[in-house]
């Protein structure tokens, strides 16, 4: 780029929702992946979604709209097939087979592998890559969508993944030496990304939205110099649009003045989750009092770094439903502004993309109006944007020079704001009793031995039997009023029934309930606690077409009665043998709510640990003798930077055991943790201190039965013998194999047998057939047969 940069509009977002305020998309996909609608249709619902998007933003008085932030499945996948990294086996059918193949799986092939983006509760396709992937640009997406807003009198920012967090996050291709890194083909990627940028130049595209989110996370000195190869590589390019890198989740740390030294005209900072020095007091994420880290630029370098750029500030976050602070969002604007420098141009941004709220408030009358007040979906979050930006441009320089978090905001432009957000109901600080301390393991297994007699290798599920349609639509008719409490009850004790005969009749040896009173396993509980809002159509996409509808933490969590009760008595009374008493665990309630930012996270959880305690202790007084508590979202609240991590996992088990440590010692805690990567957390899966824990391993090789990773792990253990994500019924003898590994490194009375996670997904008939062979398994190691 030889002239200036076009200059910046003054407020933008890094990305919208784009599954459809009613789930337009998702009903779209389905259908066309049904065969009740053709691809056309399909492309006329994304047609739709994304003018209603642009229209949308541009009437909310957004100054630079986005454009690529729609996709039918993932923009990782997006990426890979603007950059022809299709594999081979995907190949032979149209463009549109290959694609949903790579996402889904088609006749023959298994789909990419998926997994989680960043923290947050989107996933992701891996892009598969390797030393002989053949690079080829297919630039129909972007330059499409320019056009198409274009129709509509709009221009756009395209965006895309950059290339940078295209590799660090895609996956070698299985036939690659085991020395080779995606990352190693950056300069072939890089020659797709300058033939792009040419085209995107040439269609008169001003600015390109490069997103770099790996950049946030810990990088070695080799990762830091691809930043700089990348970008100055692109930057040198004459022919280009103007370049804005965007990063989000956090600081970028060491990334930022390797950024910052290439020609890219934009620099996207996340001042939500991340922060800069000398700003950590006004930044809306940080508490007032948190000191910088050390290893980050000095506040005073951040002009000379920063200068002749533009900044995006990511100030409203596009993780939470909550108001913004303007005030304080303000602060943190007018005092970026004076340490950047006059040279520097600031924007007012979202933290990220608005991917991850739903979309708007007004879709959801029926809040209590209280909660309500506190609220901002995607849509009102980008009215805070422009509102900020017109503070921002009206606030003369100098203000932010001392930001002490509140009160730097000259009068006028405050009263010109909105009203602050009204203070939460919390007064933080509440005293917390210490959690009562569980006899040690061995003792405790004693007493169970005694109280339970199970035999070695004992079978059990994880939870949930098969939710059929009958229930689900009970269930509307109940929040419908259509239907009567007592007669939803009646159905429920049936299902319950149903699935207590059946464990039965096959002879398992822990049974559980079904769990067919739950829709979800965290809105469940939400529902039954104080403290929750539920919405209507708060919907967030998970991944492709799913969505979940995650709670919001809005206040001090109580349990104002026992939740679960009622139904473990009942069907404990169908049975002699131990039915387990079924409860989500605290970080994972946590995990998929929106989560009230007021009092530290760690203090939320442990609330929410209280009430689930409160319930362990009930249900052991009611007489059920096994208790799981899951936590499958252990894994997911991991901060990104390893320095981080250590005092996360503390908390996050000290919150684990006072949910469950008023259990005496005859009674059997169970814990379910569903990832493939358990194997890395051992010693944290140890220090839960549940006499059983039961993992997802059908899927990931069993990882964790290797001597090393299993160290002396001393508790019971089920490694999922089962993989209940596949309709596909597991034979006898592969369940033997996969016991004996477990059976080489624990003793059998510390083996547990049991599917991988819960059955909700599948039907009576093939969970049937699987867990007969389990059972037939077991009698067979045990030599009972
Ligand atoms: N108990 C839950 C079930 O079986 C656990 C689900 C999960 O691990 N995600 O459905
Ligand atoms: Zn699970």
């Amino acid at each position: 780029m030889t002239a200036r940069p076009p200059t910046f509009p003054t407020s933008t977002v890094l990305g919208y929702p784009r599954i459809g305020p009613n789930r337009e998309l998702k009903r779209a996909l389905e259908s066309y992946w049904d065969g009740r609608s053709t691809y056309q249709d399909l492309q006329g619902t994304g047609r739709r979604l994304r003018e209603e998007t642009w229209r949308r933003l541009d009437g909310l008085g957004l100054g630079a709209l986005p454009s690529g932030t729609f996709s039918f499945y993932d923009q990782m996948l997006d990426t890979a097939v603007l950059l022809g990294a299709v594999p081979d086996r995907y190949r032979g059918g149209t463009d549109e087979e290959a694609y949903f193949a790579m996402a889904r799986g088609a006749e023959g092939v298994t789909p990419l592998r998926m997994t989680k983006w960043f923290d947050t509760n989107y996933h992701y396709i891996v892009p598969e890559i390797g030393p002989d992937t053949s690079f080829r640009l297919d630039a129909a997406k972007p330059l499409s969508e320019v056009r198409e807003a274009r129709e509509h009198g709009l221009e756009t920012r395209p965006v895309l993944i950059g290339p940078v967090t295209f590799l660090l996050l895609s996956q070698a291709a299985p036939s690659a030496p085991a020395e080779f890194a995606p990352l190693d083909r950056l300069a072939d990627v890089l020659g797709v990304y300058e033939e792009l940028l040419r085209e995107l130049a040439a269609e008169g595209v001003e600015w390109v939205q490069l997103d770099e989110p790996a950049l946030v996370t810990d990088r070695t000195s080799a990762e830091l110099d691809a930043v700089r190869a990348a970008y100055g590589r692109l930057g040198s390019l004459p022919e280009r649009p103007a370049l804005f890198v965007a990063s989000y989740f956090g600081d970028l740390g060491d990334a930022l003045p390797a950024l910052a030294a290439t020609p890219v005209e934009a620099i996207g900072l996340d001042l939500v989750a991340g922060g800069l020095p000398g700003l950590y007091a006004a930044t809306p994420g940080r508490p007032t009092d948190e000191a910088a880290r050390p290893g980050e630029i000095p506040g005073k370098l951040l002009g000379k770094l920063l200068a002749g750029k533009t900044v995006v500030a990511g100030v409203v976050s596009g993780r939470d439903v909550w108001r913004t602070d303007q005030e304080r969002a303000l602060a943190a604007l007018l005092a970026l502004r004076d340490q950047a420098g006059p040279a520097a141009h600031v924007v007012v941004s979202t933290s990220c993309s608005l991917l991850h709220v739903p979309y708007d408030l007004d879709l959801e009358p029926g809040l209590d109006p209280d909660v309500r007040r506190r609220l901002a979906f995607a849509d009102q979050k980008i009215a805070e944007v422009v509102e900020l930006a017109a503070l921002l441009a009206a606030a003369p320089a100098g203000q932010g020079t001392t930001p002490t978090g509140q009160g730097t905001t000259p009068a006028a432009t405050r009263t010109a704001g909105p009203a602050p957000r009204p203070a939460l109901e919390h007064a933080s600080g509440h005293t917390l009793q210490p959690a009562p301390v569980r006899s040690p393991y061995a003792v405790r297994a004693a007493a169970q031995a005694e109280h339970l007699r199970l035999p070695p290798l004992p079978v059990t599920t994880i939870g949930s039997f098969p939710q059929t349609g009958e229930l689900r639509e009970a269930r509307a008719r109940l929040a419908a009023g259509e239907l009567d409490e007592a007669a939803y009850d009646d159905l429920v004790r049936a299902e319950i029934a149903r699935a207590v005969a059946l464990q039965e009749g096959l002879g398992l040896d822990v049974l559980v309930h079904g769990e067919p009173e739950r829709n979800d396993m965290v809105q469940y509980f939400a529902e039954h606690l104080d403290g929750f809002a539920v919405t209507r159509n708060g919907w967030v996409q998970s991944y492709g077409s799913r969505c979940t509808r995650p709670p919001i933490l809005f206040g001090d969590v109580r349990r104002p009665e026992p939740i679960t009760v009622r139904w473990a008595r009942h069907a404990q009374s169908l049975t002699d043998k131990p039915v387990k008493g079924m409860l989500t665990g605290p970080v994972t309630i946590v995990a998929w709510s929106f989560v009230r930012d007021d009092i530290p996270l760690r203090d939320v959880v442990f609330q929410v640990a209280d009430a689930i305690g409160d319930e362990v202790r009930d249900l052991e007084a009611a007489g059920v003798r096994v208790i799981q508590v899951d936590e499958p979202a252990l894994r997911e609240l991991m901060p990104l930077r390893r320095e981080d991590q250590g005092a996360y996992l503390e908390w996050a088990v000290a919150a684990y055991r006072r949910a469950t440590s008023g259990a005496g010692d005859h009674t059997q805690i169970h814990t379910h943790l569903c990832y493939s990567d358990a194997d890395q957390i051992v010693g944290a899966i140890d220090a839960l201190d549940a006499d059983v824990t039961t993992i997802e391993s059908a899927r990931s090789g069993a990882r964790i039965l290797d001597e090393e990773a299993i160290g002396d792990f001393e508790r019971g253990l089920g490694p999922g013998v089962y993989d209940i994500h596949s309709p596909r019924v597991p034979s006898t003898w592969e369940i033997e194999v996969a016991l004996k590994a477990a059976l080489r490194v624990l003793p059998a009375d510390r083996v547990w047998v049991n599917p991988d996670c819960g059955l909700k997904t599948r039907t009576y008939e093939q969970v049937e057939a699987a867990l007969t062979n389990l059972v037939a398994a077991a009698r067979h190691l045990r030599g009972d047969q």
